[in-house]
């Protein structure tokens, strides 16, 4: 038995009246109700209410009750009719109920459920199974939340080994270590999953089926929809300027790189930073080659699919996000656009109070965090955001990235050019093509480069000359021409607030 299916049988057994499984992966949960009575169903019966018309006996498929309204109140209210009987105890799963939670009627029934579960007038557990978690005040005292939390390092050693033996295999224990970290942050059931098919298909089990597990953390991230996992490309190498913001990277790599070392030092465990200033400036490859550098997991949160339409919806769905984050640590996680997800702090009607609430507990994970989630956070406009996550100790230090001056742009123009006609670039006069690009972000010059290189190839030519790039800078509306105004608002504001300078 699983240490879930323990769990859940514990608290049956106790007579704990309400369960709330507080899971994603509703169809894995309802997986482990079964396998806990597997060898036990002579004295437990275990029905199912999924939304629909009828509740099932899940086990032999028989309809138990049928109604015509699709009314939980009515399935309630003939459950609560039923005696105790030979037939045992009553597991009665309620599946899709988010949308009844405020209905007094339902509530009023599972109270009164729960009351007689107590007084041991009905033998029986009412177990729901739900990805938002949305209690009612009334019958708060009844539920018991249950997480399916994920393994520690050593209970991930445990099922391998067992699943292992099971199958006559022998796994050395220095790779049983490097799965049981690659398989960090997946559910029991998950491991059990993968490693029963690693275990099957292979003769000899060795590092390269590894890559199962990474394919299938990919496949849970998805599929909780929050947060998405990208593989970063870009390096230090690939940014240009920027001198003073990579070299602290590079400090923090040597931290994470041994966080134990590090701590027996006294170094405290890095937090993250954020990372302000101009459109186009080079804020997110920033964040992708931070992963790179750190040779870890990048996870991008988007905070418009955070925003939940239920009441605690949202906070859930940012506790469900900083628990993948802790489970896949170490990790970088990649908050972007942070002034979207926090506008509207501290104003009035229930989006804002949400928002100030999401923000509430982002601001407490932020300062408490003890897990190796390095955060980089980007943002455009700071006059926005609240002070207090400007404050000193939320990250460790916030940049300021402006536009890049002539040197920068100078390693900007080199590095696209590089990249994509890397014989071309001894040829080209970089300085005539600065002459004429003030004023331009670094995405400016990727466009100018970008723009270049297909009409050079459209035109029939071999090469891209210094003219070609010109050309391109002419058709060009550079951003501070654009964005003249906020620039320099921008730029002041920085200024004032004495955030670092990430170029020098
Ligand atoms: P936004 O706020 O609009 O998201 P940003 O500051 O995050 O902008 P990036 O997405 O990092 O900007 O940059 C856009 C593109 O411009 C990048 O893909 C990169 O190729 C190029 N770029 C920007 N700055 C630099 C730089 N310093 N060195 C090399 N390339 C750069």
């Amino acid at each position: 038995m699983t240490t879930f299916e323990n769990r859940i049988l514990h608290y049956m057994e106790a007579g704990f009246p309400i369960l709330y499984l507080n899971t994603f992966e509703e169809g894995k949960a309802r997986e482990a109700i079964l396998s806990t009575f597997a060898g036990n169903l002579g004295r437990t019966t275990i029905l199912e209410w999924d939304g629909t018309d009828r509740i099932c006996d899940i086990c032999t498929g028989e309809v138990q009750y049928e109604t015509t309204n699709y009314a939980l109140a009515d399935v309630l209210d003939d459950r609560i009719s039923i005696q105790n009987s030979a037939a045992g105890h009553q597991v009665m799963i309620l599946k899709n109920i988010d949308t009844f939670m405020d209905d007094p009627a339902v509530i009023a029934r599972l109270k009164k459920m729960a009351e007689r579960i107590n007084s041991g007038l009905l033998d029986a557990t009412i177990v729901i199974l739900s990805p938002i978690l949305r209690i009612s005040k009334e019958i708060e005292k009844y539920i018991t939340v249950i997480e399916m939390d994920y393994l520690i390092d050593s209970e991930i050693q445990d099922v391998i080994r067992n699943l292992a033996k099971a199958n006559d295999k022998t796994i050395p224990d220095r790779l049983i270590k490097e799965y049981a970290n690659a398989f960090k942050g997946l559910s029991e059931f998950e491991i059990q999953n993968i490693m029963q098919l690693i275990l099957s298909q292979n003769e000899e089990i060795t590092k390269s089926q590894i890559n199962l597990v990474f394919e299938q953390k990919q496949q849970m991230i998805k599929k909780a929809g929050i947060l998405e996992m990208i593989s970063p490309k870009e390096s230090l190498d690939d940014i240009g300027g920027l001198e003073n913001l990579k070299d602290w990277l590079r400090q923090k790599e040597k931290v994470l790189s041994d966080m134990e070392g590090a701590k027996a030092f006294g170094v405290d465990m890095p937090k993250g930073v954020l990372i302000a200033g101009i459109p186009g400036c080079g804020k997110s490859i920033t964040a992708k080659a931070a992963a790179k550098l750190f040779n870890i997991p990048l996870l991008r949160l988007d905070m418009g699919r955070l925003l939940g339409k239920y009441v605690g919806e949202s906070e859930a769905n940012m506790r469900k996000a900083i628990e993948l984050a802790e489970a896949i640590s170490p990790c970088v996680l990649w908050i972007d656009e942070l002034e979207k997800a926090f506008a509207g702090i501290g104003g009035e009607g229930s989006g804002a109070e949400v928002t100030t609430r999401l923000f509430g507990s982002f601001l407490t994970w932020l300062q408490e965090k003890e897990t190796p989630v390095f955060v980089v956070a980007t943002a455009n406009d700071v006059t926005s955001l609240p002070p207090e996550l400007l404050r000193k100790g939320r990250f460790d230090e916030i940049f300021y990235v402006g536009l890049p001056d002539r040197d920068e742009q100078r390693k900007i123009f080199e590095i696209h050019i590089k990249k994509r006609r890397p014989k071309d670039l001894q040829s080209i006069q970089i300085d005539k093509l600065l002459d004429c690009a003030k004023g331009c972000s670094g995405a400016d010059i990727e466009g100018i480069v970008r723009e270049s290189v297909e009409r050079a190839f459209a035109g029939g030519k071999q090469v891209l000359t210094t003219k070609d790039l010109q050309e391109a800078i002419k058709n060009t509306h550079p951003l501070s021409e654009i964005m003249k105004d906020t620039i320099e608002k921008m730029q002041k504001e920085y200024e004032t607030r004495k955030f670092k300078n990430a170029s020098h």
